[in-house]
């Protein structure tokens, strides 16, 4: 079986636990202080703040730049449900604009259109790995003073003009196990901004700047140093675990025939957190079925985009189209793409997609 997603753990990461769980040290310590630091270098920042999930590092940025009940926040609905529902759990509300069709990331001329004077911040998701057109973005966030919090969870490293994923705004990562590097769970906000970097750190801390003092609402949403020991030995793997992801995508655009492979626009650096064809219309279920039969894992995301989820249109009452999303949801496909693929896992794939596509 060819997994969809496989962690790649090696000797690095055991010994750091190891030593962890030695040194009496389990909780939020100086691991966590070292992957921090680690982190924001890498994503070319100030600050990293370590959370004990994406989902919890969404919530904590939103609230650290002011998000509450009343505001709106304009994303995209073609994203994993945490995105949005970060959102809810601040009070605020979700606003869903279509995507762009190439990309599948938010498009910004419908996020202009989207602004009103609830609006309090833009969040770009950067899905399957591949920046937003921040350009555009930053421009509507500073012409109508919105923050940006980037859902950069499946972006590890991706680049835009050079500059990283998380550098734009508030950033957010996840470190699921899935993702380009992982701790296991546990999550990771980057900035540039003092205050913001301060006021995530109370937050994430039961709201306590001073020991059994607090003078707002906060959380227990700490990482341990146990996971940090993981999450810091993945990051000195990551710029080799995304070549690699980069050379498998190559190697599928230049081989795959009948399905729409994706595009790289100019200027930015992919990490091909997902590889994610479009299936032709009606032709997905049969090829699924093909890639079940020969042992070759694969993932739809997303198959419901979540304007159209049972909660949100029964609880909350959307009530919208979005027929890019939508169209998205029906075709999309996504292959194993990750660094544990072998020369012969990738030839399979191909020769199992074009067999079945070529077929007609
Ligand atoms: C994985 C993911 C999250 C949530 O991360 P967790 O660590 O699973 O809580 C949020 N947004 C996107 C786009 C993701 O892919």
């Amino acid at each position: 079986m060819i997994s969809i997603a496989s962690p790649l753990i090696g000797d690095e990461e055991k010994q750091a636990v190891l030593e962890v769980l030695d040194s009496g040290m389990l909780a939020q310590g100086p691991r966590v202080k070292a992957f921090e630091d680690a982190f924001a270098q890498m994503c070319g920042v100030q600050h990293a703040i370590a959370t004990s999930s994406g989902t919890t590092a969404l919530h904590v940025a939103l609230l650290a730049r002011g998000i509450g009940p009343g505001d709106e926040v304009i994303t995209t609905p073609f994203t994993f449900i945490a995105s949005a529902n970060s959102i809810l759990f601040t009070g605020a509300k979700p606003v869903f604009v279509d995507i762009d069709p190439v990309t599948f990331n938010l498009d910004p001329a419908q996020v202009a259109d989207a602004i009103t004077e609830k609006t309090k911040a833009i969040m770009p998701v950067h899905l399957f790995g591949l920046l937003c057109d921040m350009d555009a973005l930053l421009d509507s966030a500073a012409r109508h003073d919105l923050a940006m919090i980037e859902d950069a969870c499946q972006a590890h490293g991706a680049e835009y003009q050079g500059q990283r994923a998380g550098a734009f705004g508030t950033g957010t990562f996840s470190l699921y196990p899935t993702k380009n590097i992982t701790s296991a769970e546990g999550g990771m906000i980057t900035t540039d901004d003092d205050a913001i970097a301060a006021s995530c750190r109370v937050i994430r801390q039961h709201g306590m700047r001073r020991r059994y003092y607090h003078d707002e609402l906060g959380f227990n949403f700490r990482m341990t140093d146990v996971h940090a020991a993981i999450g810091l030995a993945q990051l000195g793997k990551l710029e080799r675990f995304n070549a690699a992801r980069n050379a498998n995508a190559a190697y599928f655009n230049a081989h795959l025939r009948g399905v729409t492979v994706p595009t790289v626009p100019e200027g930015y650096q992919h990490v091909f957190h997902q590889y994610t064809v479009r299936v032709p219309e009606g032709r997905r279920d049969a090829l699924m079925a093909q890639l079940q039969e020969h042992g070759i894992g694969f993932g739809v995301y997303y198959p419901v985009p979540i304007h159209q989820q049972t909660y949100y249109v029964n609880e909350l009452g959307y009530d919208q189209q979005l027929p890019e999303a939508e169209r998205a949801a029906e075709e999309v496909l996504s292959l194993p793409i990750h660094p544990a693929l072998t020369e012969a896992d990738r030839e399979k794939i191909v020769a199992t997609i074009n067999a079945f596509m070529e077929a007609v």
